[in-house]
């Protein structure tokens, strides 16, 4: 992007709600995988006089999201009828919030490369998800299991300035719900989805340009790549002395383009009005109160006390508070073994690089908390030197274990037995005599040259710093 132009980015993020049942009924809530239409009833089905009862859990996962980002609760709120005809929604209209949404105000702080900056939200509502619909080459299927499901909407001010801001955005948003449980976030599933608006205005102007919306899009990558694409579009027009017209687009993935949408595809005459089936929500304060006490600690805040409690650099107690198992994972060892940063390398470093190897998470491997911090104990006790470490490490990541057993077994403890030492020492000396004339006459390195020999006629398992003593004692 030329910098003679400003972007700005608004989201209206769609979330899947992890509910048990969906929001105006007692059937499950939508799982993938389960067989189609197999969670219906006459109240997600919209069966003329069925009654829509109100999901608590969905209403305190949306006041908790507002929590957490610094929204206003609002005490009363309602829900609105929004009228459309699409199979996809089989009463023809869609239970939402339009004029008294539960959250108000709040934002997002990402980082950025000048620091620091919040995106504000306008307003977090509560609504119902539509059904899914296949369209297949002369039909369409629709599967009515989703339908109803809890959804809430996140909308944000066009406050991000860059496509990365954007992803940052995004990132940091999916952290909080992750952490917090307010939705399983799995983008493949279409757990969260987003309408992406933008617009661009020559620097110094004082008002937004128009903006496009490009509808539903549930990848970031495919976000982030839209929103390169349609800036430069936006740009180039504006540079050819046209003008952005305001519309709907939608991104094609595989062209790497957004196209107009056919005006069909989102003409709307909404007609809002009040849901005569629901009463007003109203929440008292004290309720309000104990959802924010049963919210778990966020990740700015672990990441600072991981900082201030085990004295951690900031960049180890980014990388550990990026989810919250390896959070959890790495406390756990910290505790135990009573070394932090030790339990911060071995968790920043062969867990989570053993873990992207094998493509696997935290919960798929049966190494526990407690056998690494077994391991980081034998280490510091120098029962055992750092390859012998990473061996034994191995075998916890893929088939779990005791240390100390693996060690016995496998014989990996160090040697630090002097008379061992100096048998290995002697050898080193008696078949490298250019090394030990070098040492003699002042050169550290032929040092480390010998320490390497009874290393290596160790097979790797003598302390390392024992045997340089051992060296020097038999050489000076
Ligand atoms: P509507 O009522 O048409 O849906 P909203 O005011 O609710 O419009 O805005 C929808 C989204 O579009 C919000 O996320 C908002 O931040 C964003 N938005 C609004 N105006 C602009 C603009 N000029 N440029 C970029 N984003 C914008
Ligand atoms: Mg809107
Ligand atoms: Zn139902």
């Amino acid at each position: 992007m030329t910098s003679t132009y400003l972007a700005s980015i608004g989201l209206e993020v769609h979330v899947q709600l992890k509910t048990r049942t969906k929001m105006f009924c007692a059937c499950p809530a939508h799982r993938e995988g389960d067989d189609p239409n197999s969670h219906t009833c006459p109240v997600c089905l919209g069966l003329p006089g069925a009654l829509p009862t109100m999901n608590r859990e969905a209403i305190r996962k949306t006041v908790q999201t507002g929590l957490m980002i610094g929204s206003q609760i609002s005490l009363v709120s309602a829900f609105d009828r929004k009228n459309y005809f699409y199979p996809d929604m089989p009463k023809d209209f869609q239970i939402t919030q339009q004029t008294l949404p539960l959250c108000i105000g709040g934002g997002v702080t990402i980082q950025t490369p000048d620091g620091p900056k919040t995106i504000r939200v306008n307003h977090i509502h509560l609504e119902e998800d539509a059904a899914k619909i296949t369209h297949l080459e002369h039909s369409s299927e629709v599967d009515y299991n989703r339908a109803s499901t809890p959804l809430m909407e996140l909308v944000t001010e066009p406050d991000m300035a860059s496509p990365d801001e954007a992803l940052a955005f995004l990132t940091a948003l999916k952290e909080m719900l992750l952490y917090a449980q307010i939705s399983d976030c799995n983008l493949e599933m279409g757990h969260m989805r987003a309408d992406v608006n933008s617009s661009v205005r020559p620097a110094g102007a004082d008002r937004l340009g128009t903006r496009t919306e490009i509808k539903n899009m549930n990848t970031f990558r495919g976000i982030h790549r839209a929103l390169e694409y349609e800036l430069a579009r936006q740009i180039a027009l504006l540079d050819a002395g046209d003008s952005v017209k305001q519309e709907t687009r939608r991104w094609d993935d595989a062209e790497g383009v957004t196209l107009p949408m056919r005006s069909k595809e989102y003409a709307h005459d909404y007609r809002y009005f009040p849901e005569p089936d629901l009463p007003p929500v109203r929440l008292a304060p004290e309720l309000v109160e104990q959802w924010r006490a049963e919210l778990p600690e966020l990740p700015a805040a672990r990441r600072a006390r991981f900082v201030q409690d085990y004295g951690l650099p900031d960049y180890d107690a980014g990388v550990l508070t990026a989810s919250r198992a390896t959070a959890d994972f790495f406390e756990a060892v910290a505790k135990e073994c009573d070394n932090p940063k030790a339990a911060s390398n071995w968790t920043m470093g062969e867990v989570l690089r053993a873990l992207s190897e094998s493509d696997q998470t935290l919960a798929d491997t049966p190494l526990t908390p407690h056998a690494l911090a077994a391991l980081i104990k034998l280490l510091d006790a120098k029962t055992i030197n750092q390859p012998a470490a990473k061996e034994v490490f191995q075998i916890l990541f893929e088939q779990g274990g005791d240390p100390d057993a693996i060690v016995k077994e496998k014989g990996l403890a160090q040697v630090s037995d002097t008379g061992a030492l100096e048998g290995f020492a002697k050898t080193a000396i008696e078949g490298n005599p250019k090394s030990v004339a070098d040492y003699r006459a002042g050169k550290q390195a032929a040092l480390m040259f010998l320490v390497g020999q009874v290393m290596k006629a160790s097979r790797g398992k003598a302390n390392p710093k024992l045997a340089a003593e051992t060296l020097k004692k038999l050489l000076d």
